[in-house]
């Protein structure tokens, strides 16, 4: 089978040996009420109140919403509004910690069928920790059935290694969830794929997986974006996600593999989402590493542990190069979605010219999309073009941008042009 299109980037896996080690607990945690899609939560809590670790501090009733918990032990010391790096408004909690890490009375859920599993993965606040934020507990409840589940071990972003630490670390978590989620959901198969570049990864799966004939290893091209959900789905089992479909609607199931390995986890301790481990590079930081954090820890503090030269930061990305999100201020804290934070002493001040026609960035996009004549449609405000040229099938997975000659900012306009396009 031939294999979708995707681009050769640097690795740059700096960090890939580099055991996970666990940040010291800060004074102060923020935690925003919108860490993931779907509606914000409002805080359960008010200044003045004590918390202890895994206490939850937020919580809506909303169907696309996850609770928010404490990973500290401390005091409430604000509740105020709060405007992310999306430009996102909600509120958020301020918590101080006592030091003691005292933690809350938490029991480990009983899991007996798909609803309770569904139930208790909401529960925890989980919400997929690749970086997209899709509440989980929606992920495992398709409205068709679904035969394979992937668990995708991509991580085709240069820099980030954090998926990558959790395959070598917590092998043993990884198939635990798969099966667990596989029972439950009455899945068939599952699929665990890996980029080529981690042999690693693929000999530990390969040899724990090999008694299991419903779990197979695949190994994907080093190219990127095999992460991205069409082409993981394609390159995986051969099925094609049409526009407008779900994964679902081809029978498959697309899990991040940290987040399958924290389902286990969280079925065993009952510990909700509080910490997360987080890839900290780029050039203007002296020790690359892969730290364990509390959520709601302030960037600066992730970025002093690591040795980073404050003093010639110039922009810093939560998550990776090519989808990541620049953080407009260092004091803004790690969210559920922050697998990474790079760290640049300079920045690409490219000026922009006129497309030349070179056609670089139709050959770069992995499903064959016309991102030249995007942008054209969209500088025109025509719909009926833009529908016609399949904008709403883009992944913004940057490749379009990244290759183009003359610095066309073509993902970016792709996702401005896809809001155009009533939905159904
Ligand atoms: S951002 Fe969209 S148009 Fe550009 S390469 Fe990726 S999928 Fe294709
Ligand atoms: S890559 Fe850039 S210059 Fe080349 S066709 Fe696309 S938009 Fe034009």
């Amino acid at each position: 089978m031939k294999k979708l299109n995707g681009i050769k980037l640097k690795h740059r896996k700096h960090t890939q040996d580099c055991k996970t080690i666990d940040m010291p607990i800060p004074e102060k945690i923020t935690l925003p009420m919108a860490m993931n899609m779907g509606a914000p939560c409002t805080p359960t809590v008010k200044k003045g109140d004590k918390v202890l670790v895994g206490d939850k501090i937020g919580d809506c009733s909303a169907e696309f919403s996850v609770p928010v918990h404490s990973g500290v032990s401390g005091e409430v010391t604000a509740v105020s509004d709060y405007i992310g790096a999306n430009g996102k408004v909600c509120k958020a909690v301020e918590i101080t910690s006592d030091g003691e890490q005292e933690l809350a009375e938490l029991r480990p859920p009983v899991i007996t069928d798909k609803a309770s599993l569904i139930s208790a993965v909401r529960q925890s606040g989980l919400c997929g920790l690749g970086g997209a934020g899709f509440p989980t507990h929606i992920k495992l409840n398709p409205k068709t059935h679904v035969d394979t589940l992937i668990i995708n071990g991509a991580e085709c972003e240069p820099y980030i290694t954090a998926d990558y630490r959790e395959m070598l670390e917590n092998t043993e978590d990884v198939l635990e969830g798969i099966r667990l989620v596989k029972d439950m959901l009455e899945i068939k198969y599952a699929k665990i794929a890996v980029e080529a570049n981690k042999p690693l990864a693929i000999e530990k799966f390969t040899e724990m997986a090999e008694s299991d004939d419903t779990i197979d290893i695949v190994t994907l091209p080093s190219l990127y974006p095999q992460g991205a959900e069409k082409v993981i789905i394609y390159n995986s089992t051969g099925r094609i996600v049409q526009e407008g479909q779900l994964p679902s609607d081809v029978g498959v199931m697309v899990v991040n593999i940290s987040t399958i390995a924290y389902i286990y986890r969280y079925i065993r301790t009952g510990m909700p989402l509080v910490t997360r481990r987080v890839t900290v590079d780029g050039n203007a930081v002296k020790l690359p590493q892969n730290v364990s954090a509390v959520i709601g820890t302030p960037v600066v503090d992730l970025l002093k542990f690591c040795n980073t030269r404050l003093d010639a930061v110039k922009k810093v990305i939560s998550g990776g190069m090519m989808m990541g999100m620049c953080i407009p201020d260092v004091n803004m804290p790690i969210t559920k979605t922050t697998n990474a934070l790079l760290a640049f002493s300079r920045y690409d001040d490219r000026a922009t010219s006129a497309c030349i026609r070179c056609g670089r960035c139709v050959r770069a996009c992995p499903i064959g999309l016309m991102p030249a004549e995007i942008e054209r449609a969209y500088k025109v405000r025509n719909i009926e073009e833009l529908k016609a040229l399949k904008v709403t099938m883009c992944m913004n997975c940057g490749s379009c941008t990244y290759v183009c000659p003359a610095n066309r900012k073509l993902a970016e306009t792709n996702q401005l042009a896809k809001t155009l396009i009533p939905r159904n």
